[in-house]
């Protein structure tokens, strides 16, 4: 299947997180990827379709914070870095931004869909995520994560600007591990979970990161380790060698590319209806409002 469809993959950016939204919906698909580009921009027409690109469910919000919190910690490497405090700050941004709801005049700002979609009041969704990034920090403190990453030399920390990108064959490659450094003698990446984590979306991002290394790094594949942490029970696991498949990586991410670029015509053009609706997740779905407001 893949060999057909060659000539178009030059310069496509596949990811886990747009496989996952093509499977989710193609039609949502198109939204993300193709309906709302330039509608950062007033009088694009695409203004309403970009600002719900940007909605993020409350638990992506919190894993982000945990990201951010970890990077600040192991890149800045600021003296009597309290981590509580640093969550709260982000959180405390986060909140003030959307009870002012920044997002009407910038896109950019924090826009929760639980709340622009009235599921849960304001206040409900401030405390619910205060205590989900409370948990999931004490998690991180417990677990001893980040008193281990204090202590990894400056000099291995290996400095990205996030996310990182390789290729494979003419595909980009885009992922976001949270950090990456060297020890004893190997790559190690950690990710984050909130506790959804599925296992074939473990396997791929362990075999991106061996892919990465390989490519960008000229380090051996069995020189690299993926470390996940699952924020809500507090543990780190790392799949064995003989568990990440590389060359099924490989024929996955051309399969899936392939896929996405059949819905392209010839030309590479890319019509609306091409894209099915898939209306099973409508419900969880952040484009609900365009494509249900549109019927
Ligand atoms: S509302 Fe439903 S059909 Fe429309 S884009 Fe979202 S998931 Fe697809």
């Amino acid at each position: 299947m893949n060999e057909e469809l060659l000539r178009d993959e030059k310069g496509f950016s596949w990811s886990l997180s747009r496989e996952r939204l093509f499977e989710f919906c193609p039609r949502a698909y198109f939204y993300h990827y193709y309906g709302s580009a330039g509608g950062f921009e007033q009088f694009s027409g695409a203004e309403l379709l970009y600002q719900l690109k940007k909605l993020q469910p409350l638990d992506l919000w919190i894993n982000s914070i945990c990201t951010e919190v970890l990077r600040d910690l192991f890149y800045e490497n600021p003296e009597n870095f309290n981590i509580h405090k640093a969550a709260k700050r982000y959180f405390h941004q986060g909140v003030r931004s959307i009870s002012m709801r920044e997002w009407r005049d910038d896109p950019q700002k924090l826009n929760l869909f639980e709340l622009y979609y009235g599921l849960k009041e304001i206040n409900e969704l401030i405390e619910n995520g205060s205590m989900f990034l409370e948990k999931s920090i004490d998690s991180l403190i417990e677990s001893g994560l980040p008193d281990y990453l204090r202590e990894v030399p400056y000099l291995d920390r290996k400095t990205f600007t996030f996310p990182v990108c390789t290729n494979i064959g003419k595909i980009k490659i885009w992922f976001a591990p949270v950090l990456v450094w060297q020890e004893d003698g190997l790559l190690k990446f950690l990710t984050l979970n909130n506790g959804h984590s599925d296992k074939s979306k473990a396997h791929y991002s362990a075999a991106l990161h061996k892919i990465y290394a390989f490519n960008n790094l000229r380090i051996k594949p069995e020189r690299v380790v993926t470390l996940n942490f699952d924020l809500t029970t507090g543990e780190t696991t790392a799949l064995s060698d003989e568990e990440i498949n590389v060359s099924e990586l490989i024929e996955h991410v051309k399969d899936s590319t392939a896929e996405m670029l059949s819905l392209l015509t010839d030309h590479n053009s890319v019509f609306e209806d091409e894209f099915s609706k898939k209306t099973n997740n409508c419900a969880k779905c952040k484009f609900q409002k365009y494509c249900t407001d549109k019927e």
